[in-house]
């Protein structure tokens, strides 16, 4: 007994490490205080871009560090690849970095709170709620739709497929049967997605796209119907509100029209350009997105949070509680007068960050306005960008719905160089100046560079330095092919 007593005391004089006092958290604090905000500070002034590999080498993490020495770690792993949070980020689908939201991270850490049960925390699963709330009446959605806030918009439609599925019996036999309708531009998540939820032997059809790249719904409708001659069953059709390669916003009230004549499920992948509904400017364009069935949308996105939230809303709370609900032994009398679902019955997850606080703590904070004020920014700054680069002698994609778009240069006949390997070459020299970062895609055979406008840090002035990083690497890459 003495014996363990002894033991007990010497293993606790280790153990209290985890819990260093005051003096301690300060040193920390201060460290990590001073690094945020000299990286904040500095954002102007570093490049979008840098490529380069990490290598850490193996560690057995026996040896603790000062803070310091972790600091200066990290500061030299972050350098290379894209720098996220930089308003130069217009590759991709930008994400943000609000500062508050970090501060609100920090603080569900601290706190611990469980945000998986309202049993548990009825606090943090009470703000969730809320905010699925607020979202569900942005997108008009009913009083009884229920949501979950996820870790992206990948998860997001996971829980979303998976309700449809369940709402459909899409199982056994039915499946090889089963027709799912998706744009040619849908984000490869929803692929991903249906394999995963053992779907991979549905029938998928691409539904063409007219020249704005939105979905062409008379040919959704006769593909539904040729398919149900061929007595299959179509299932579930797939808008996207705001595609990721070119920002296109699917006619949604007339998908809806064709979903509700043919009994589908209507889900909107709206995980990129769902917040936009926000701007006056574009509202008229997401018409219709109220009759989905379910709905996807990113808050680390279009609320420019960091990475770590995206949403699902879906109207009929009994098709996704059939796979996720669950009562384990160990858990019983937890659910006894739960007054609200809680996001474990709604997801895969038990166990969960509270990521919720994170934007509750950004909308506190500032308030909606400048949400909604950047929204609006970044579309008249997308159209900037498309005016001056027009005049730069190239072409650009279709008028963009949102802030998203393409643009390449157009073949020198004089020259002889295929437009493809012009614009590769072009690509190539972007990446290696690096002030500002844009990616690529594919548009019908052509290679073509994106531009994609949704960091909270974007200004003019952010563009404008695009444009004559634009200017420096269109001069390089001529030179290039004239040698
Ligand atoms: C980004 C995106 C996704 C995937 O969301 P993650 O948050 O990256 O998991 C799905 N659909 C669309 C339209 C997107 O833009």
């Amino acid at each position: 007994m003495r014996e363990s007593e002894n033991e007990i005391k010497q293993l606790e004089k280790k153990a209290i490490l985890l819990e260093p006092p005051e003096s301690e958290r300060e040193k920390i604090i201060s460290s990590v205080k001073s690094y945020i905000n000299s990286y904040i500070n500095e954002l102007e002034n570093v490049p979008s871009f840098k490529k380069g590999a990490v290598e850490l080498g193996k560690t057995n993490f026996c040896k603790p560090v000062e803070i310091e020495g972790i600091i200066s770690e990290l500061q030299s792993v972050f350098q290379y690849g894209i720098n996220a949070s930089s308003g130069g980020h217009l590759g991709y689908i930008p994400g943000g970095g609000l500062f508050a939201s970090s501060m609100g991270d920090l603080i569900a850490a601290v706190t611990n709170e469980y945000a998986g049960m309202e049993f548990g925390s009825p606090g943090a699963v009470a703000i969730e709620s809320q905010l699925i709330d607020w979202m569900k009446s942005i997108f008009d959605y009913p009083e009884n739709a229920v949501g979950n806030l996820t870790s992206g918009g990948s998860v997001a439609n996971l829980i979303a497929f998976t309700a449809a599925r369940d709402q459909h019996e899409i199982k056994n036999e039915k499946i090889p049967r089963s027709v799912v309708y998706l744009s040619e531009q849908v984000h490869h998540c929803v692929m991903k997605a249906m394999r995963i939820i053992g779907l991979s032997d549905v029938i998928i059809r691409y539904i063409p796209l007219d020249s704005h790249h939105r979905m062409d719904v008379e040919a959704l409708q006769s593909q539904i119907e040729e398919d149900r001659n061929d007595q299959l069953k179509p299932f579930i059709v797939v808008a996207s509100a705001g595609t990721t390669d070119t920002g296109a916003v699917d006619p949604l009230n007339k998908i809806a029209d064709v979903a509700e004549k043919n009994k589908l499920w209507f889900h909107v992948d709206a995980a990129y350009g769902g917040f936009f509904i926000l701007s006056e400017k574009k509202k008229h364009l997401f018409e219709g997105i109220s009759r989905s069935d379910s709905l996807v949308i990113d808050p680390h996105k279009g609320l420019f949070l960091p990475y770590g939230l995206g949403t699902v809303l879906i109207k009929k709370a009994d098709a996704v509680l059939e796979s996720h609900h669950y009562v384990a032994n160990y858990m019983e009398g937890a659910y006894e007068g739960a007054t609200i679902y809680s996001p474990a019955d709604l997801s895969p997850e038990l166990t969960k960050h509270f990521r919720g606080l994170r934007l509750w703590m950004a909308l506190k904070l500032h308030g909606l306005e400048p949400f909604v004020a950047n929204l609006n920014e970044k579309i008249l700054l997308t159209h900037y960008f498309l005016s001056e680069i027009e005049e730069l002698g190239f072409n650009k994609g279709p008028e963009p719905d949102l802030s998203v778009s393409y643009f390449y240069f157009p073949s020198m006949e004089q020259l002889q160089i295929p437009d493809n390997e012009f614009n590769k070459k072009f690509h190539e020299f972007m990446l290696e100046d690096g002030e500002i970062f844009f990616s690529t895609t594919n548009i019908s055979n052509k290679f073509v560079i994106r531009i994609a406008v949704l960091s909270f840090r974007t200004h003019k002035r952010t563009i404008d330095k695009g444009i004559n990083m634009i200017k420096r690497c269109l001069k390089k890459t001529k030179e290039h092919f004239n040698n």
